[in-house]
C-alpha cells in the first residue's frame, strides 16, 4: 500500500501563495491584548515586545531563529500523504491535507534540513502545527526517519523541534505505527554515536511526546510548552481524581524529570550550541570519530545547577 506519494514541482507555487499573508500589519497579544507591530515582533524572535509572551512560530520562523544565517539546506523528501483509509471527519482527510498545504505553503507538516548553529553542524527537523495541528502521520513517520538516516550518514548530531497534537488519527493505526518506526530510526543515532536533542515547544503531546520527542539524549523544553500525553480532561475523568494546577507545564515536566532543562526562546540557540559543543569531544558532530577514545556519556549537569 503506497503510504505516500512523491510530488515535484509544488513548493514554488506554494511558496507564492505564502506571499498572501504579509498583508497583517499589527498582531494582537493575547496576554497583554495590546496591538503590536508585526515587524517588530518578528524582529524580537516572535516574542511580544510589551510584556514577553512568545508568539507562535511556524517551522519556518522557528528554523530562521535556530540555525546560523544562510546554513539551512531543506532535505526533507517530497513526499505528500495519502489517504489508506478514505477516511471522513468533519471533513474529508483529503480535502485538510490540501486545505493544510494552501493555507501553511507547506507539501507537509515538518521540514528536515541540514544546517549550522553557531558553527556546529546538525541535521534538524521542525514540525509545524499549523499543518494539521503538527501531528504524525506516514509521511512524518518518514521524514524523521530520512533526518536520521542523513545525520548518520554524515555523522552530525539531530536536532528534532517538536510542535504537535500527537499521532494522525485520519490514518488510524498507520499514524500510530510511526511511533515505532521514528523509535527504531533512532536506534541508528545511538549505534553511530551521535547526540539527538530533543526540544518540546508548546504543544508536544499524545503519540509524538510518548515516542520519538521523548528519546533525546537531552530534552530541552521551551519555556511555556505544554507536555503531557492525554488531554487533563481525559485524564481527570479516567483516573477520577483533581490534577495538580501545574500539570503538563514545562515546571512540571521539569520536575518530573521528563525534561532536562526549560530554556527560554531567545537562549534556545545558545542552549543547544552549548550542548551540541558538550558533546564534540565524544565525537558528535565530527567526521571519523575514534571509536576507542569516546568514553561513556553522562549528562551530569543540569541549567539550574543541580545534579541531574
Ligand atoms: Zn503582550
Amino acid at each position: 500500500m503506497a503510504l505516500f506519494r512523491g510530488k515535484r514541482y509544488f513548493k514554488v507555487d506554494l511558496e507564492e501563495r505564502r506571499a498572501g499573508e504579509e498583508d497583517t500589519l499589527w498582531l494582537k497579544c493575547k496576554a497583554c491584548g495590546q496591538l503590536v507591530y508585526k515587524k517588530r515582533v518578528e524582529q524580537n524572535k516572535n516574542i511580544c515586545p510589551r510584556c514577553g509572551e512568545y508568539f507562535f512560530l511556524t517551522a519556518r520562523e522557528r528554523i530562521k531563529l535556530l540555525v546560523d544565517e544562510g546554513s539551512f539546506e531543506d532535505i526533507s523528501r517530497p513526499i505528500v500523504a495519502t489517504d489508506p483509509l478514505h477516511f471522513v471527519g468533519p471533513k474529508p482527510y483529503a480535502q485538510s491535507l490540501k486545505e493544510a498545504q494552501e493555507r501553511t505553503g507547506l507539501l507537509n507538516e515538518i521540514i528536515v534540513g541540514t544546517a549550522t548553529i553557531e558553527g556546529l553542524p546538525v541535521v534538524l527537523a521542525v514540525m509545524d502545527f499549523r499543518f494539521i495541528g503538527g501531528s504524525m502521520g506516514s509521511v512524518m513517520g518518514e521524514q524523521i526517519r530520512h533526518a536520521i538516516r542523513k545525520a548518520v550518514e554524515l555523522r552530525r548530531p539531530f536536532v528534532l523541534v517538536s510542535s504537535t497534537g500527537g499521532a494522525r488519527m485520519q490514518e488510524g493505526i498507520l499514524s500510530l505505527m510511526q511511533m515505532a518506526k521514528t523509535a527504531s530510526a533512532r536506534h541508528l543515532l545511538e549505534e553511530a554515536r551521535l547526540p539527538f536533542i530533543s526540544v518540546m515547544t508548546y504543544p508536544t503531546t499524545a503519540g509524538v511526546e510518548a515516542s520519538i520527542a521523548s528519546l533525546g539524549d537531552v530534552t530541552i523544553a521551551e519555556r511555556g510548552a505544554l507536555i503531557g500525553f492525554a488531554g487533563p480532561r481525559v485524564i481527570k475523568e479516567t483516573i477520577g481524581q483533581e490534577l495538580p494546577p501545574d500539570f503538563q507545564t514545562d515546571k512540571f515536566a521539569l520536575e518530573r524529570g521528563i525534561v532536562d532543562a526549560v530554556v527560554r526562546r531567545e537562549d534556545l540557540k545558545g542552549e543547544i550550541a552549548r550542548i551540541l559543543r558538550f558533546f564534540v569531544p565524544f565525537g558528535g558532530g565530527r567526521p571519523s570519530p575514534d571509536e576507542n577514545a569516546i568514553p561513556s556519556l553522562s549528562m551530569g549537569e543540569r541549567r539550574d545547577g543541580r545534579d541531574a
